[in-house]
């Protein structure tokens, strides 16, 4: 072990053993290596020390773990495996993670840089969560029968039918901000379906998905269905979306790789579902329980460093209760306890990588050009890690690259509005996106009116990022296309076949 790593213990042993180990990819039942042999760095962002190398997987390898899924989707057992069988084998996997806990919460931790309590408390139960309530539509979704009233064939009958068919090869790809989460929101309904999956990790963060990869094959599930490809966007990405023998791609990440992706999938016209980026503005009235709302308004844009795509991350707070809550939302932020992830007292990490602490840093210079100033915050830690002060910031507009576009981390910008009337509506509406909103008040009436009139996909009153594996999320506008979770999901993994027969 290096000396590098060294400085990262204590580990626990489970999550050591990937320390400086060359992992290999699942790609039919088994680890390889990349055909090319490369492999890159996986990095910790709390002191940007190598953690491991991992395969670099590029076309190649893509083609392979393709023709493995096929290969699983034609002739293997997982489409046609009795509805109960799969359902209890999935809920294994829900069971396994739980039983990994500390485990995959730690890894989550090293890898992402996220505290190891909200590892240990949302990420990996959330992730069980999506196994256990998707094993249960194995058993509930299935056709429905149709009467028919066919006119132009008078005095004949028709019995007709509909059946739910799995979409085929599935190839999804994630993100680094929730990579375990990701994994789980992604492969639970698409297995739940009857699919085989190659699934592309983000490069930053692949090791809690690979681990993933273990636990399935400890469940049971047959070689070739669920197949892991570690690699960069640019390459192994794009590969997926390229190829001719994938039915359909679901994407989370950035609006950019969206678009790119769109245009790719369009040559074949391979079935696609977006989770984007977003800039959910975040009203507070002047009605609203502060002592609610200012926790809450902070909780919105710091959870996971504003590593969120929902991140309530434009602020709109009525006007006589402006100064009371911008420097109540400082105050939360001053008090936010920033280091490395796997520090239990910790509850701010770094950002996930140098690149997104730079971005982050760039739009910060951008916003002060622009005549914006820092209630707190404003700048990045000096020293190891990735780190970026939690941030509030006032005198901004829309027109200000830091209203606009979405920053992707621990920075809200906070506007007065006189009163919730249409141009509060308007200015909250005025985004290329829609994924999410937040509204605190007291008045029931106001909170639903104001709920109906936003463009958002997700609207939370009086609370925020709240999710459920039931509820569906997903965005308006830029921020995407279907939802993921809920029975809405289960769309975009099947077909539905009309079967008709002459009686
Ligand atoms: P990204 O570039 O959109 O990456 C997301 C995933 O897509 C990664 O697995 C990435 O691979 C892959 N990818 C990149 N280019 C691709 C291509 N041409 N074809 C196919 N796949 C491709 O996001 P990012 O670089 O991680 O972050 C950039 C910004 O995206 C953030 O600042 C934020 O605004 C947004 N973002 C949004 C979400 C969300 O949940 N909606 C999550 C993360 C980031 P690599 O790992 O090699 O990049
Ligand atoms: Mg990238």
């Amino acid at each position: 072990m290096s000396a590098a790593a060294e400085q990262m213990l204590p580990l626990s042993k489970p999550v050591g053993r990937f320390i400086g180990e060359r992992k290999k990819m699942l790609i039919a039942g088994k680890w390889v290596p990349a055909e090319s042999g490369k492999t890159f760095p996986v990095y910790n962002p709390a002191t940007g020390e190598e953690i491991c190398q991992v395969a670099e997987g590029d076309k190649a390898d893509v083609d392979k773990a393709v023709k493995a899924a096929r290969k699983a989707f034609e002739s293997g057992p997982w489409p046609t495996m009795s509805l109960s069988k799969r359902g209890r084998l999935m809920h294994r996997i829900g069971d396994l993670i739980l039983e990994h806990l500390d485990e995959l919460a730690e890894l989550e931790s090293l890898d992402n840089g996220k505290p190891i309590s909200v590892a240990r408390a949302a990420d990996v139960p959330l992730s069980a969560d999506i196994f256990h309530y998707m094993s249960g539509w194995c058993t509930k979704r299935h056709g429905v029968t149709i009467p028919l009233n066919v006119l132009y064939t008078p005095g004949v009958e028709y019995h007709s039918y509909t059946r739910l068919e799995p979409v085929g090869v599935v190839g999804q790809i994630i993100p680094w901000n929730f990579p375990l989460l990701m994994a789980a929101w992604k492969l639970g309904p698409a297995l739940a379906c009857g699919c085989t999956v190659v699934l592309k990790v983000a490069e930053e963060t692949p090791l809690s998905a690979l681990r993933l990869g273990e636990i399935m094959q400890e469940a049971g599930l047959p070689d070739g269905v669920v197949n892991i490809i570690t690699g960069f966007g640019e390459t192994a990405g794009a590969a997926l979306v390229g190829h001719p023998g994938v039915d359909k791609i679901a994407f989370t990440g950035s609006t950019e790789v969206g678009r790119l992706i769109v245009k790719a999938a369009a040559n074949d016209l391979k079935k696609v579902s977006l989770e984007l980026g977003g800039k959910s503005p975040n009203i507070v009235l002047a009605d609203a329980d502060l002592d609610i709302a200012i926790p809450g308004a902070a909780s919105a844009i710091f959870f996971n460093h504003g590593q969120c795509c929902c991140a309530g991350s434009r602020l709109y707070v009525e006007q006589q209760v402006f100064d009371k809550v911008v420097e109540g939302v400082s105050e939360q932020a001053r008090k936010i306890k920033l280091g490395p992830g796997l520090d239990p007292k910790t509850e701010m990490g770094p950002m996930v990588s140098e690149i997104q602490q730079q971005r982050v840093c760039g739009y910060l210079d951008s916003g002060f050009k622009d005549g914006a100033k820092a209630l707190t915050g404003g700048k990045k830690r000096d020293g190891r890690g990735y780190f970026v002060e939690p941030t509030v910031l006032v005198n901004t507009r829309a027109g200000m690259k830091v209203v606009d576009e979405e920053i992707f981390g621990p920075v809200v910008t906070a506007m007065p509005f006189k009163s919730p009337d249409d141009e509060l509506i308007n200015q909250a509406n005025n985004s290329i996106y829609g994924l999410a909103a937040g509204i605190w008040t007291r008045d029931v009436s106001k909170a639903h009116s104001i709920a109906a009139r936003l463009k958002a996909g997700t609207v939370w009153i009086n609370c925020f990022n709240i999710f459920d594996a039931a509820l569906p999320f997903g965005g308006y506008k830029q921020s995407g296309w279907g939802r993921e979770m809920g029975e809405a999901v289960l769309e975009h993994y099947t077909e539905t076949k009309a079967v008709t027969i002459r009686l």
